[in-house]
């Protein structure tokens, strides 16, 4: 499926939603799978350990939920904070998902567990749309904030998924990699870009750094990964004022 039909059909699906809307059901869902991870990326609440309790949950609760808000939910998010593939029991959550009447599932991974056989199983799960975290075109800039991850691994997982797709001639899922613009890597943007298209992936990311993503309270400390380039800042109020922003 392409990025545009992808977005198509949300669309579409979101208007059928209009229809259910009136009985004040939830459309969309997110779940969180697992609440812990194999990388320490500073500006997370699990990459800063604030998180203390890491679980994944068991194939039998996700069950119970799926049962539970099936009646409304069509979309469905499968991650949060931590790292979804980390969960052993991620396929068969997904089919179990599919299953059950959920027209779109989607999940955002840091891409280091992706190996040949997961590969093969998410491909054939149905899975709609699936991110991996890749926030640099160099080993250098991207262990910076990638604390603890293996840049030519991810990319050597994340470009051999898109292999195997293109080869099982499957249309679905829709990969993207996703490139949050920050201070030590906004040279890398054209880069990163040229890379991933020569590469073959669907869609290429490129977002702004959200610095209040551990709390409103370690905001100061997450403000120095901010870009030099106020294009790619999201708060109006820290434009061209980064060093006088007041905190009080
Ligand atoms: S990869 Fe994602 S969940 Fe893991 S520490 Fe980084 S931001 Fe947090």
């Amino acid at each position: 499926m392409s990025v545009k039909k992808h977005k198509q059909l949300l669309a579409k699906n979101r208007d059928e939603q209009q229809n259910i809307l009136n009985l004040k059901m939830p459309l969309r869902a997110r779940i969180e799978i697992c609440r812990f991870c194999n990388l320490k990326c500073p500006s997370c609440p699990i990459g800063r350990e604030k998180i203390k309790n890491k679980k994944v949950m068991s194939y039998d609760d996700f069950k119970i939920i799926i049962d539970k808000i099936k009646v409304s939910v069509e979309e469905l998010s499968l991650f949060n904070y931590g790292e979804p593939l980390l969960n052993p029991n991620i396929v068969k959550m997904i089919k179990y998902a599919k299953k059950n009447g959920m027209k779109i599932i989607n999940l955002h991974s840091n891409g280091l567990q992706l190996d040949k056989k997961l590969s093969n199983e998410l491909i054939k799960s149905e899975i709609d749309y699936i991110s991996f975290s890749i926030d640099g075109a160099s080993n250098e800039t991207y262990k910076k904030y990638r604390i603890g991850g293996d840049f030519e691994k991810v990319v050597r997982n994340v470009s051999y998924f898109i292999d195997l797709k293109r080869k099982l001639k499957f249309k679905k899922p829709v990969i993207a990699v996703q490139f949050i613009v920050m201070k030590h890597n906004q040279h890398e943007i054209k880069r990163f870009t040229k890379m991933w298209k020569d590469i073959g992936v669907d869609e290429v990311i490129i977002k702004t750094f959200n610095a209040y993503m551990s709390g409103y309270e370690d905001r100061r400390s997450n403000l120095k990964y901010l870009p030099k380039d106020s294009n790619y800042i999201r708060y109006s109020e820290l434009r061209n004022s980064i060093f006088c922003f007041c905190y009080s």
